[in-house]
């Protein structure tokens, strides 16, 4: 049987993990893995059903209503409706934490992307994924950037989407999640013990990659 490579990039909200995760996984020609669409498609399913997100018994009662598929154009499709916008909205982000932080949500998310990650060559991004995901991933990568830097790139994404928010939504949004994402019991936000930081404050997109790639490089040789 082939032997399978897992990258695993974690780090705080709006780091820029997707977009460096998207781009190495191209590269590489591995599949690519947005575990936080999972948590938002499930977020934006709680919300549909009317069920308040903070509720965590009748949030976990909807598990076997929820099927998420990750479509590899970065569609998003949430038991049978196109959630791929939708999901990014400010509704969904501030309350996607408290789903996340739910043990029995987590674990049945967790078994989809270890299938995931048994069938392909993968990069995954998340919060857990080094420390919980995939422990015995090839690649730990743990990204960081200043509050502001992050708020200031996700405005400016939200906007080139057409996506509504003002600039204070998101520093309060970025600050409330890694709150909850770091504190949360189970499989909380944080560096695994073997990850390599990389802190993109100061750094361009294409610096990111580079820097990624020549890890993977340096890594794969020996
Ligand atoms: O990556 P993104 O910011 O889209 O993730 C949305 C939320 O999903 C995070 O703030 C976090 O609460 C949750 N999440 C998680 N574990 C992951 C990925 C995301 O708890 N592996």
């Amino acid at each position: 049987m082939k032997k399978l490579v897992s990258i695993a990039i974690d780090g705080p909200a709006a780091a820029g993990k997707s977009t460096i995760a998207k781009a190495v996984a191209k590269r590489l020609g591995y599949t690519y893995i947005d575990t936080g669409a999972m948590y938002r498609a499930f977020t934006y399913y709680v919300l549909k059903k009317g069920v308040d997100p903070r509720n965590e018994e009748a949030s976990v009662a909807l598990i076997p209503e929820v099927k998420i598929t990750l479509h590899p154009d970065g569609t998003v499709i949430c038991s049978g409706e196109d959630v791929t916008r939708a999901i990014r909205e400010i509704r969904v982000s501030s309350c996607v934490s408290y789903i996340a932080s739910y043990p029995k949500i987590r674990l049945a998310l967790v078994d989809e992307q270890r299938a995931m990650a048994k069938c392909d060559n993968v990069v995954m991004d998340g919060r857990d994924i080094g420390t919980y995901v995939l422990p015995d991933a090839l690649i730990k990568i743990f990204m960081v950037a200043s509050v502001e830097e992050r708020a200031k790139r996700r405005y400016k994404e939200n906007v080139e989407k057409h996506i509504a928010c003002s600039y204070e939504d998101i520093v309060n949004d970025v600050r409330e999640r890694d709150r909850i994402d770091s504190s949360r019991a189970f499989a909380p936000l944080k560096p695994a013990s073997d990850a390599i930081e990389i802190d993109t404050s100061n750094m361009t997109i294409e610096e990111v990659i580079k820097t990624v790639m020549d890890i993977i490089e340096s890594k794969v040789k020996n």
